[in-house]
């Protein structure tokens, strides 16, 4: 161990011996929370951030807030300087999933609780509770958009040609996301309603680092170079706004969306503002909308209940394993929006204004 960490734990143990290693309950006036997420590179993760500081000043504590640029070491480190600066709990969305091991140790030595953030973190006791959106349903809202655009089911018999896109192998919720499309998908696929003709099916060829639009668009640009000479794309499956921006560019650069050529039904995530305006103006066709709002308010509330002594709330206790503990969670709804829907759910909803979407 280094000496910051061997310093860190002998005073964890000096705590530790004083009576239990969690904060007293009730002792939490003015406490400091750390929150650590993953990138400003997405709109989301700063929404996130700021709702989150807002919350939990409400209920009272101070906030440091850091973001990771998407290098998991960095947040590792950020994550070492939260706990020696004395953070009294710890909310944490994963760069990735693996690396927070020790670092959770630290915490857990220190007495420090740890809420997983939207992302679960994997191979650590020491996650105390998950905060996150139903990660499956995430998938197969998006597989079943899929299928009812393209009249799959109401008639229409194909095959139509679709290609897959999948979130960072190092993002535990890449995998739910896609299994949960594929549940959806499969069945037209092994009917040979849907083909996928770059063959690309299995997850492993499917993923995208970092959830990096520029690397899908490339990987786009490649599909469509190798296996769409004289065919074309119908349905693309895209996990999240910022990959459907980058495949977008590369079909468009192909002739797409113009003339003969419609661009094919493509669906996203988070409701990022380019995308919602990209769906308002028949570009992007689809994206799946999770109220953020809720999620960084149950989240600080689960920070909040267990440095009070609270138990928190949960509603599922058995889908999250992590490899080490199943982390009971507390899972919100996710909304499929389009151009029909857009109005009512995030306008009405209050998430954006009508001139923000102008
Ligand atoms: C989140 C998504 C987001 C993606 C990329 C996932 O872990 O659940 O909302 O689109 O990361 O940032």
């Amino acid at each position: 161990a280094s000496a910051a960490s061997l310093a860190l734990t002998l005073t964890a143990c000096g705590q530790n011996s004083e009576g239990g290693s969690k904060e007293k309950p009730g002792d939490t006036k003015g406490a400091t929370i750390g929150i650590a997420m993953p990138t400003k590179s997405s709109e989301r993760w700063i929404s996130d951030g700021k709702n989150v500081v807002k919350d939990l000043e409400a209920k009272g504590y101070k906030t440091k807030l850091v973001y990771g640029e998407d290098d998991p070491e960095q947040q590792v480190s950020q994550i070492e300087n939260l706990i020696t600066q004395g953070v009294k709990g710890l909310i944490i969305a994963a760069i990735d999933n693996k690396s927070l091991n020790s670092v959770l140790q630290q915490a857990a030595d220190a007495g420090i609780p740890v809420i997983s953030y939207d992302r679960l973190i994997l191979g650590s006791d020491h996650v105390d509770y998950y905060a996150s959106f139903d990660n499956e349903k995430v998938g197969k809202l998006q597989g079943q958009y899929i299928v009812d655009k393209l009249g799959l089911g109401k008639g229409a018999k194909g095959p139509f040609n679709i290609e897959l896109f999948a979130g960072s192998n190092d993002d535990n919720n890449t995998r739910y996301f896609f299994d949960g499309a594929m549940s959806v998908l499969k069945p037209y696929m092994d009917k040979k309603q849907l083909v996928v003709r770059s063959g690309q099916t299995a997850l492993d060829k499917v993923t995208t680092l970092r959830w990096d639009g520029a690397t899908a668009q490339r990987r786009m640009d490649d599909i469509l170079t190798s296996s769409y000479k004289s065919e074309k794309v119908d349905a693309v499956l895209s996990p999240y706004d910022g990959i459907s921006i980058g495949v977008l560019s590369a079909l468009k650069s192909d002739g797409y969306g113009s003339g003969s050529r419609p661009l094919p039904v493509i669906t996203g995530q988070d409701a990022e503002l380019a995308s919602v305006k990209s769906i308002i103006g028949g570009q992007q066709t689809q994206t799946v909308y999770k109220d953020l709002r809720k999620l960084a308010e149950v989240a600080s509330t689960m920070v909040d209940d267990l440095l009070k002594g609270k138990k928190p709330e949960v509603n599922d206790t058995k889908s999250y394993d992590n490899g080490s503990k199943v982390v009971p969670a507390y899972l919100l709804q996710p909304v499929s929006v389009d151009k029909t829907n857009y109005e009512d759910v995030l306008v009405k909803g209050g998430y954006y204004t009508d001139s923000q979407l102008k």
